[in-house]
This record gives C-alpha cells, structure tokens and sequence, in this order.
C-alpha cells in the first residue's frame, strides 16, 4: 500500500492544476486516471487551440445557485496568476475577442504547461488506473485501484462533468459526493449545439457550414452573436450561451435579422427589382 499525503482522481485541468499546487507545497502527490492519456478536453477545447482564460473573469459571469461559491478561488486565483504561469513557459497566445486568450498554435501547448507543471513540482501521474473503491476510515482515505490501494490524508476528486464520456467523462464525482452525504442536484446540459429532430435535418442540411448573426432569446435573456448551421443542428457562441439559460420545454427565438426591421425589409423588397423570367418579359412584350 502506497503512502501519500494527497490522492488526486482526474488528470484533466482541475486535477493537474491542484496536484501540482500541492506538489510545490511540499505534499507527496499522486494523481490517478482511467484514461491512457492525460487533458484530452483541454486538447479539444477551444476548437483545439484552447481558450484557457478571459482576463474579464470575474463572479458576475458565473451561473449557479449559489453566486458567491466562486469568489473565493477567483480571488486567490485569477486570470493574471494563469496568464503569469503561462509567460513563465513562454507559450505564444492570442487575443481573439476583447480579453478571451486562445494558444496561438494548439492546446497541445497547454497542455504540455500543465504537464511540466506536474512533474517539477514533483507529483507522480498514474493513466490507464481504474478506482475500485474509495473508504474512509479513521481519518484517512483509501483508494483501492486497479494499480494497487493508496492511502491518503487528503482525497481530491476532479473527474470533471458528464459531457463526452467517449473523452472519459463519468459520474464519478456525482457518486462520490453521494457516497458521503452530499444532496446532488439534478444535471442538464450546458454550453452545447442544438440538435434539430431527424425529419428537419434535410430542411436545414444545404445550410451547413454557412454562419451569420442571430439574437437566440430564452428566460428573457438574449445573446446577439454568430450561429453557425451544423450537419445536425445548430451551433456557434449565440447558440452555446443560450443553453446555458434555456429550460427544456420552454420557447427558444432565433431572429436570423436581428440587426434588420420589418420596415427596413420591406423596403429592401420593394427597391430590389424581381429577376426577369420567360413568363415575365412574355407579359411584358405581350401588354404593349
Ligand atoms: C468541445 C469543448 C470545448 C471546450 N472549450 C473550452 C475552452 O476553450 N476554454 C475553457 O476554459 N473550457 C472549455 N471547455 C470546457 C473545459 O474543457 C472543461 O471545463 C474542463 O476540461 C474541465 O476540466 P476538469 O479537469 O474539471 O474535467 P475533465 O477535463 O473532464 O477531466 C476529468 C478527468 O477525470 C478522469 N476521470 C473521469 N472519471 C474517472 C474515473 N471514474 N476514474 C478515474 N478517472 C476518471 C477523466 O479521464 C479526465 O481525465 C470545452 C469543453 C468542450 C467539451
């Protein structure tokens, strides 16, 4: 049996972030993941260049039942503490709308800070490791796996949400928290594209590809930015904020001319002269 002072589950941005915190503050650190590969949504995210901060972050932008939850980590963590980090690597990076920072070549980049983050500061990553069970006893945790049982004074869980389980998303931590007591509140999904039902794809299939901006209103907040049509649905920041709103059952408006009235169209209609046809121009010559 392994002896550490702190068992992190989860080699994803949470976990790498907190082991290697704990590794430089002197704590025997092993972090543990059924995965084969450590951060595969940091490398999927952002479309594979990663957003890893918006310098604008502040508690106000966070969604929850429970609005002060983050003030603390955002005050003893800020997006400029992981800008600092991120010069220290000197990892070029981009700013693509006011204060939203991209990896200017790939997440991939991110992702190999977090790992040299890891290893100086002198925690230990074990992949592919299944939890068999974790049990409290008498002030310690033990975590038996498949790669053997590791007892810890501290057991931190970051197995992240459920999105993406072909990514090695599970409800790991929703069992967790269960197990010792916490009430779980139901889960929807969040910051996703609209699927549209099978008999409206074809409606919308010669569309894919092409994006333009749209006002997308549900719970009497509305996000006017780019929607982009999707083979299955519809996509784009508009769309992904909506959803962090939107209730299922509930009305979802997609005005696809938002910045155009009614008046203004038909204007538009009338000065716009009608495309000449065989039966037209017959007309035309016919009545003189
Ligand atoms: C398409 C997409 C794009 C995104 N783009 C951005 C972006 O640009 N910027 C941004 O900030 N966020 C973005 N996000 C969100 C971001 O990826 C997540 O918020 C972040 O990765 C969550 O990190 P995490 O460490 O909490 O969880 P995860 O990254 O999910 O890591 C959890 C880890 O736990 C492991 N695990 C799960 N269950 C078990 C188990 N039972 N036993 C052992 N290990 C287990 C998993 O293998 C995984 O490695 C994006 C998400 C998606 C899906």
């Amino acid at each position: 049996m392994d002896n550490v002072d702190v068992v992190v589950i989860g080699a994803g941005a949470s976990g790498l972030m907190c082991a290697a915190t704990a590794g430089y503050r002197g704590k025997k650190v092993v972090v543990l993941d059924h995965a084969n590969k450590a951060g595969k949504k940091i490398l999927m995210s952002g479309g594979g260049r990663c957003n890893f901060t918006n310098m604008d972050a502040a508690p106000k932008h966070f969604l929850s039942d429970n609005p002060h939850f983050c003030i603390s980590a955002l005050r003893r963590f800020s997006s400029q503490d992981f800008v600092d980090l991120v010069d220290r690597h000197r990892l070029d990076y981009v700013e693509k709308a006011p204060g939203q920072l991209f990896c200017e070549h790939s997440a991939k980049d991110l992702l190999e800070i977090l790992l040299t983050e890891l290893e100086w500061s002198g925690a230990e990553l074990k992949l592919n490791t299944k939890i068999y069970n974790i049990d409290f006893q008498d002030g310690q945790t033990v975590v038996k796996t498949n790669q053997g049982s590791f007892t810890c004074k501290s057991l931190v869980v970051a197995t992240g949400g459920l999105s993406i389980p072909t990514m090695g998303a599970t409800g790991f931590g929703y069992d967790i928290a269960k197990q010792v007591g916490h009430e779980i509140l139901p889960t929807r999904a969040s910051l996703v594209p609209i699927t549209i039902q099978p008999n409206r794809k074809m409606q919308l299939a010669e569309l894919s590809g092409i994006a333009c901006e749209i006002a997308a209103t549900a719970s009497g907040v509305t996000f006017q930015e780019p929607m982009l049509f999707t083979h299955r649905g519809v996509s784009g920041p508009s769309i992904l904020q909506i959803t962090n709103f939107w209730q299922p059952g509930e009305a979802l408006t997609i005005n696809i001319a938002p910045t155009l009235s009614l008046d203004e169209l038909l204007e538009v209609r009338q000065s716009t002269p009608k495309k000449a046809t065989k039966a037209s121009c017959q007309t035309y010559y016919q009545s003189g």
